[in-house]
């Protein structure tokens, strides 16, 4: 039963701004034409392999006789035999597929590529041209350092959803292993359809080698012929309606250079399987090498629907004896290196013919906060559920064991030790930091595994923390920063970081945003659609229930790019009250806000005062609980048409609670006293009055030619207010007065603006 294609309106193109008029189930022609524009070694490429392709099948044609040149079985009989490399790049979702769908995969591919799959429903004219590639998948066994595999490695990464050529990581030396990956969906499915595979050719190849391979959503690699489709190009075979048509059943008609496919507008999810709109009265006249015609074949006269490399949803599929010898051509052939795969000392070393070797397990496990939630979180609050849920591969595993290194013993919850072999199960920790994680998994027959995460998972510490004192963390040794943890989630380079550098001293949280990735490296691991978590230490801001409450920060980014665009990172300021991990937007800082230092080409490090810029965000009432949490997810970003991240380093630096949205605290202050904070200032600045005998307070700002620059006047409330001074009127940089006459009482304070 063959499922229609699903089509569905998603816009992703991650190599470039080119558009291209088709979109289809199998993008590799697509790719191959963005190759091709790439770099004109592609061109190049593909016109030395199709002389040499002409070459070999004159080669194998004329060792024939002249009645068998096109319906003989390809005279080369011996198999070819290929290491592959499957790479599973995961969430840990529905991709995240069990080694046993690979050995199907692979043995599906071994069916249909040795003429073994079920061609009982191949129409009567093709039968005489089914073609018997003769070529047989072997996962590797002996991976490139020399270390012993089992042919499949998993990479978590947000890149599986839609990655592409970018989610190509972990690659194998591609004239050595033919590198097949797997991701959730392919992410190039713009309007038309939805792109269920790629392969590269091998002229591609050749140009791009860190783009050779099969790329494919994971739930097509036993569906559809999909993989020996795909397969079929990596060999070099063309869609038989060729490139340079409108696309299947557009009713142009194309000719894929195999003179036993005959040429056809091709098939879109339908099965005509006696199409002779381009094929009505096809036949080819053969020549001898001396140029007399000698030949003369009366090929089908419809179109080979059935043919693996059409979209048709026909039941069987076959390859014809011409595909074949065009892909013996290719796996003859040095372009690509294809040629290289098969050959003996490659064999060897890829420890392809051996058998797939029993090894222990390589351990792995995720966390969430929920059964049902798919989003990993290593940050868990004090007796609150977080499910821990064994993902170990490489053998089947029969047994786990998991100590965790600070859970109280309790019969039903708080586990310092646990067996689970799979399915999510719960566990919390009543002391607050730091959980180091040590899961055993035993392998069927192959040994047991050990590994021991250190600082795996954080339980939230609100301990020593006084909010309505006012909070602030500077992020310097000694502080509390160690209870601001910090995830980077995927293991990349774009992270969270403490930063050797800051507002007033030497110590900030940086997001190292910048993207280092030079020349070939820009192929994969793209910043885009990456995210990493800081959190705030929990605050209790119950006593803020009325007036003001501010979420304050100095922070100083930068960007790469001018074009308004291509600045795509993000800040997002969230925060949870309910120990559940439901986040509340309170502030997204995007665009020339968060990158307040403007365009910035190379790695952003702040060096003056003026580098920073301040935000105070009112904390709405709903959040001011007795436990509230703030959560500083950094985003960052790529622009269109490059494949470099745009974005810059992030600082951020003086984060704090207040009633003022400074670091301040009317604890303390003595009555009749006026404080200016902050000061110095970049932006507003607010006089703060406690306790003055008067009801009425006047404010006078001038500066230092005496000019006055700003006067307001407030209403006392018990004899306390807090006035602002606004930017705007302190925009110039330099020394300014602040005379605060309440009553009899007058004060003057000097403010610095910087
Ligand atoms: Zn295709």
């Amino acid at each position: 039963m063959k499922k229609n294609y699903l089509y569905l309106a998603v816009v992703a193109s991650l190599l470039g701004g080119s558009t291209y008029a088709q979109h289809y189930p199998c993008a590799a022609d697509e790719m191959h034409q963005r190759y091709k524009a790439q770099s004109p070694a592609v061109a190049e490429y593909e016109r030395q392999m199709n002389d040499q392709i002409q070459a070999y099948m004159a080669a194998q044609a004329s060792a024939m006789p002249v009645a068998m040149k096109t319906t003989a079985v390809h005279n080369d009989t011996d198999y070819y035999d290929i290491p592959v490399v499957v790479h599973i790049i995961h969430n840990y979702g529905a991709e995240y597929v069990k080694d046993s769908n690979i050995y199907v995969m692979i043995a599906n591919l071994n069916n249909f590529y040795s003429m073994q799959n079920d061609l009982s429903g191949i129409i009567a004219p093709f039968r005489p041209y089914i073609g018997n590639a003769k070529i047989r998948f072997h996962l590797a066994t002996i991976d490139p350092v020399g270390r012993p595999t089992t042919g499949i490695t998993r990479r978590l990464s947000y890149l599986t959803a839609g990655g592409d050529d970018q989610a190509k990581m972990d690659q194998w030396p591609p004239r050595s292993y033919f590198n097949i990956w797997l991701e959730n969906r392919i992410g190039m499915s713009p309007a038309t359809g939805t792109t269920l595979a790629y392969s590269t050719f091998p002229a591609s190849a050749e140009a791009f080698p860190y783009t050779d391979g099969v790329i494919t959503g994971y739930s097509y690699i036993n569906d559809r012929n999909t993989m020996e489709h795909e397969v079929g190009h990596y060999f070099n075979l063309l869609h038989p309606w060729s490139t340079n048509s409108a696309g299947p059943a557009s009713g142009i008609c194309g000719d894929d250079g195999v003179d036993d496919t005959p040429p056809t507008d091709g098939h879109f999810s339908t099965c005509d399987l006696f199409d002779t709109l381009c094929a009505a009265s096809y036949y080819k006249m053969y020549t001898s090498t001396s140029g007399i015609a000698d030949s003369f074949v009366n090929y089908p006269d419809t179109t080979n629907t059935q043919n693996v490399m059409d979209y048709s949803s026909c039941p069987h599929h076959m390859l014809t004896i011409g595909q074949v010898w065009r892909m013996r051509a290719a796996l003859n052939n040095n372009i690509g290196g294809r040629d290289n795969l098969w050959d003996s000392s490659n064999l060897a070393a890829t420890g392809a013919l051996a058998p797939t070797p029993d090894l222990p397990p390589v351990t792995e496990f995720v966390t969430r906060a929920s059964v049902t939630s798919s989003v990993i979180t290593l940050f868990t609050f004090p007796d609150v559920n977080l499910f821990f849920t064994n993902k170990s591969w490489r053998d089947t595993v029969t047994a786990t064991s998991w100590s965790f290194s600070n859970s109280a013993i309790n019969p039903t919850l708080n586990h310092t030790s646990y067996s689970a072999i799979n399915g999510a199960f719960p566990n919390r920790f009543a002391e607050p930091g730091w959980v180091d994680i040590t899961l055993s998994a035993t392998g069927n027959n192959s040994g047991t595994t050990t590994t021991t995460y250190p600082k795996a998972v954080f339980v939230a510490d609100r301990e020593g923390i006084d909010p309505r004192s006012g909070y602030l963390e500077e992020f310097a040794e000694g502080g509390k920063r160690d209870k601001w943890p910090f995830f980077n989630y995927y293991n990349n380079n774009f992270r969270w970081k403490l930063a050797n550098t800051g507002l007033y001293d030497n110590a900030s949280m940086m997001y190292e945003g910048f993207d280092a990735r030079v020349g070939v490296d820009l192929f994969k691991g793209t910043p885009a659609g990456d995210f990493d978590d800081l959190y705030s230490v929990p605050f209790d801001l119950s006593g803020y229930e009325s007036g003001d409450c501010f979420l304050y920060f100095n922070y100083s980014g930068a960007s790469r790019s001018s074009i308004t665009t291509n600045i795509n990172d993000s800040l997002i300021i969230e925060y949870s009250t309910d120990k559940k991990h439901s986040w509340t937007k309170l502030n997204v800082m995007t665009k020339n806000e968060l990158c307040n230092k403007g365009v910035v080409n190379v790695a952003y490090t702040p060096s003056v005062m003026s580098d920073w810029a301040q935000k105070a965000i009112n904390i709405p009432v709903a959040a001011r609980t007795s436990y509230v949490v703030f959560r500083f997810r950094y985003k960052p970003g790529v622009g269109a048409n490059t494949l470099q991240g745009t974005g810059n380093n992030f600082y951020l630096d003086r984060v704090g609670v207040s009633a003022w949205g400074v670091n301040v605290s009317d604890v303390g202050m003595a009555a009749n006293d006026v404080r200016i904070v902050p000061n110095p200032t970049r932006g507003d600045a607010w006089v703060v009055i406690k306790d003055a005998a008067a009801a009425h307070a006047d404010v006078y700002v001038t500066d230092v030619t005496g000019k006055m620059v700003y006067t307001t006047d407030v209403t006392l409330s018990s004899g306390t207010a807090k006035v602002t001074i606004p930017a705007d009127a302190i925009r110039t940089s330099g020394v300014y007065f602040v005379q605060t006459v309440t009553g009899s009482q007058k004060n003057t304070k000097k403010l610095v603006v910087y």
